[in-house]
Parts: C-alpha cells; sequence; structure tokens
C-alpha cells in the first residue's frame, strides 16, 4: 500500500479503587496490652488495585522490572521491639538496633509489624504515611514522637508485583507507621530520611504461609529494600511481670533457645518450633511471633542463615531476641 500506518500506543494505567472491610483481630488475639482493645466495628482499608502494569504493559506476564540495579543483597533483620518505652530509651536493644542501621543505606525498609494484624494482606502505598501512637497508659512525651518519614508508592507497587500469584493490597490511607515500627526505626534510621513502608500480618494466614510469602519477598533484598520483621519471640503479656526487669522465666528461656537454634541453623524449618511444649505459653497469640517467620522465609530463598543480632529477656515473659541475615555480594 504505501501507506505509512502510524501505531501510537497510548499507555493507560487504570487505577481501580475497591474497598475492602476488614473484620478486626478476635478479642484475645491482638497486640499489646499496651495496644488498644481491637474495636468491634469492621475497619475500613481503602485498597487500589492496579488493573494494568503501572509500566504500562498489560497482561498476565508483566515484565520484570528492577526498582534499581545493585550488586548486593542487602541485609534483612528481626527486631524483638518489646516495650514501646524503648523508643525514648537507650539499652543495648536499641543500641543493638542503632548500630545494625548504621552498616545499612537501604532504599527503603518494609516492616511487617506485629501491630498491623488484620484479615488482609496489605502494604502502605501512601507518600506521607501517619505516625500511630497505638497504645494506652504511656507518657506524653511518647505519645509527642513523630516519625516523618515518607513512604514510597512505587517500592509498594513492587512489593504486590514480587509475590505473586499471592496477593498484597495496596493501602492508600487506612494505616501508617505504627510503635512496632516507629519504637525501632528512631534508632535505626534517627534522621528519618530513608522511606518507610508497612506490610501488614494476615491472621488468615498459617505459619507456612507466612514462611512463603517471606521467601517471596526476597527479590526486594536485591533492588535495595531492607525488610524488617518486628514483633518478639516469646511474648505472653497476661504473664508479665513489670517488676521483673532484664528476667526470662525458664519456659520462655527454653522456647527462645529453641528458636535460636532453628533461626541460626535450618531457618526454613521454623514451623517446627510449634511443636515445642513450650509454645503455647510463649506464642499466646501469633502476631508477634509470625514477623519472625518473614525472616526464616527470606533465609530459606538466600540459603542464609540468621545470626543473633542481640537478645536478652524483659518482665519474665518477652524475648528481645533480634536476628540478621548478613549481607552479600551478587
Ligand atoms: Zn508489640
Amino acid at each position: 500500500m504505501g501507506a505509512v500506518v502510524v501505531v501510537v500506543v497510548v499507555v493507560v494505567v487504570v487505577v481501580v479503587v475497591v474497598v475492602v472491610v476488614v473484620a478486626p483481630p478476635s478479642p484475645g488475639t491482638a497486640t499489646d496490652a499496651t495496644a488498644r482493645p481491637p474495636t468491634r466495628r469492621p475497619v475500613r482499608i481503602r485498597v487500589l488495585r492496579r488493573t494494568t502494569s503501572r509500566y504500562g504493559w498489560a497482561g498476565p506476564d508483566p515484565p520484570s522490572v528492577r526498582l534499581i540495579t545493585v550488586t548486593t543483597l542487602t541485609p534483612a533483620v528481626f527486631v524483638g521491639h518489646g516495650n514501646p518505652m524503648n523508643a525514648l530509651e537507650h539499652n543495648r536493644y536499641t543500641e543493638a538496633w542503632s548500630r545494625f542501621g548504621a552498616t545499612v543505606s537501604p532504599r527503603a525498609v518494609l516492616v511487617v509489624s506485629a501491630h498491623w494484624y488484620v484479615n488482609i494482606t496489605a502494604v502502605t502505598a501512601m507518600a506521607r504515611p501517619r505516625t500511630i501512637h497505638d497504645f494506652y497508659g504511656f507518657p506524653p512525651e511518647l505519645f509527642a514522637v513523630d516519625y516523618p518519614v515518607p513512604g514510597d508508592p512505587e517500592v509498594a507497587a513492587r512489593v504486590s508485583e514480587v509475590v505473586k500469584p499471592a496477593y498484597v493490597g495496596l493501602d492508600a490511607d487506612s494505616w501508617g507507621i505504627d510503635h512496632g515500627t516507629w519504637s525501632v526505626l528512631v534508632h535505626m534510621f534517627p534522621k528519618a530520611d530513608v522511606p518507610v513502608l508497612q506490610l501488614s500480618v494476615n491472621a488468615q494466614m498459617s505459619l507456612d504461609e507466612h514462611l512463603a510469602l517471606g521467601a517471596r519477598l526476597h527479590q526486594l533484598r536485591t533492588e535495595g529494600v531492607l525488610i524488617v520483621g518486628s514483633g518478639n519471640v516469646v511474648h505472653n503479656l497476661r504473664l508479665l511481670d513489670w517488676h521483673a526487669p532484664g528476667v526470662g522465666e525458664d519456659w520462655a528461656r527454653r522456647f527462645d533457645d529453641a528458636a535460636r537454634e532453628v533461626m541460626t541453623h535450618d531457618p526454613a524449618g521454623l514451623g517446627s518450633v510449634s511443636a515445642h511444649p513450650d509454645f503455647a505459653r510463649a506464642v499466646p497469640t501469633p502476631d508477634h511471633f509470625l514477623p519472625l517467620a518473614y525472616l526464616a522465609g527470606l533465609a530459606g530463598a538466600s540459603n542464609q542463615r540468621a545470626q543473633t543480632l542481640v537478645d536478652g529477656y524483659e518482665m519474665g515473659s518477652l524475648s528481645m531476641t533480634a536476628y540478621q541475615l548478613p549481607g552479600a555480594t551478587l
């Protein structure tokens, strides 16, 4: 024909706003004695679902797009965050978190926090996440803490891509930065200059499913994202003794030791600790234990063993053990 056909490709990114009603954790399964009791009203979480790749390729198999090209595997870490007052204090735990933070320069931090325990897997996708004070009965100085980090919607989109076929919703405005995250990061990244995202702990998923989801996040370690699990390996608030600083009951030590044996030798086998005779006392609710499964899953994906970053006990029934996966050259 001789005619020149000009094809104009218009890339349309369609963003559909989906409102998902999330039931709160059932009473007795959530968070802290320090946290607000679960509300009986459903929590509405607004999730953005992309129906077309933001990079312009439609279809079920978008090409893999890395955030940045790096030649190193970013470290990963699990932190026992303990008492929210650690945000204001300086002790050997917070000093270990601070030292760790000084060794890494991530593009962003993705925190799996025990305090976002809901019936869906979601990642914060807002540009300016708010600081959430999800506790009561603490001094005004703690409520005055602000951790004004930026979010990173691009990394949030990347999270939802790398976990496929698992589903992670993009949370536009329901959550932000809770104290499981900021009580640690004010020490790890005190300048608040590294973008921070949170990944919820889905109360509907089994331990094995959390391990598998953790493994799927491995790709992000090759793209400069620091993944942080924030909870406590041993966390029984009903047995807490506020007058026993630095103390760990025998059963708490036994379980923490068993978990350490697995994390430092065969992290992917973390599921075996659920058969430990002290599991029920150490993990009466799953919220604070499950963030450890993300580090275990990451360890399995990179064939690494965890190293103890700091350890100790508080108030009889809390373990403060923190683990890291070292960085590596790819
Ligand atoms: Zn907590």
